[in-house]
């Protein structure tokens, strides 16, 4: 059912809107001093003076990984880049000189235009190899070349890998997990 408003005939006053004028401004001063000498109200943040901080679950930047001994911790076992949604990840794998690494990137090249940042990557990773919590926004470019992130690049914002090589099996686990301790049945 609807309802009946009666409209407020506009007297002289409501029609030269003075005072509704006069109540805006009022607001807007009040505003404009407060925001003036009380800066802790202000929500807006002076960029790119102020920063504020990503969370720690942003997915920023990528980088690579290094091992103790500062070699790269990838593998190139290409799963980072079969996962990939984006089909945006290029690897070159090669044979390792030392005989317990398999294989290492000669290449590893990302192309950020085309990156959606789903994670997916660092998700697919065996061995903590790959990361996007660098904290690292991309920044735009002038050209597309320079949005591919290569290797070295990777490497620049790299981490050392608090992972155990091979994830956290180990041989006094697995005995445990025989013997019905701590194991999943
Ligand atoms: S974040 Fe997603 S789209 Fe970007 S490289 Fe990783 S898997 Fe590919
Ligand atoms: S980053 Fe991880 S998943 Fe990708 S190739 Fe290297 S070891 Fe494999």
């Amino acid at each position: 059912m609807g309802k009946l408003v009666h409209r407020v005939e506009p007297d002289l006053i409501l029609q030269s809107y003075v005072v509704e004028v006069a109540k805006g401004v009022t607001l807007v001063t009040r505003q404009f001093l407060r925001n003036l000498f009380g800066r802790k109200d202000i929500v807006t943040v002076q960029y790119p003076e102020e920063r504020k901080p990503y969370t720690p679950r942003f997915r920023g930047k990528h980088l690579l990984t290094k091992r103790d001994d500062g070699q790269v911790r990838c593998v190139a076992c290409m799963l980072c880049a079969t996962a990939c949604p984006a089909n945006c990840i290029t690897i070159v794998a090669a044979e390792h000189r030392d005989a317990d690494i398999e294989k290492y990137p000669t290449t590893f090249e990302i192309d950020l235009l085309k990156c959606i940042y789903c994670g997916f990557c660092e998700e697919a990773c065996p061995c903590d190899a790959i990361r996007m919590d660098s904290g690292v926004h991309t920044l735009p470019t002038f050209t597309r070349r320079d949005q591919k992130a290569g290797k070295v690049n990777l490497l620049e914002l790299a981490k050392r890998s608090t992972a155990a090589q091979g994830g956290d099996f180990r041989a006094d686990n697995h005995a445990g997990a025989l013997h019905g301790r701590g194991g999943h049945h």
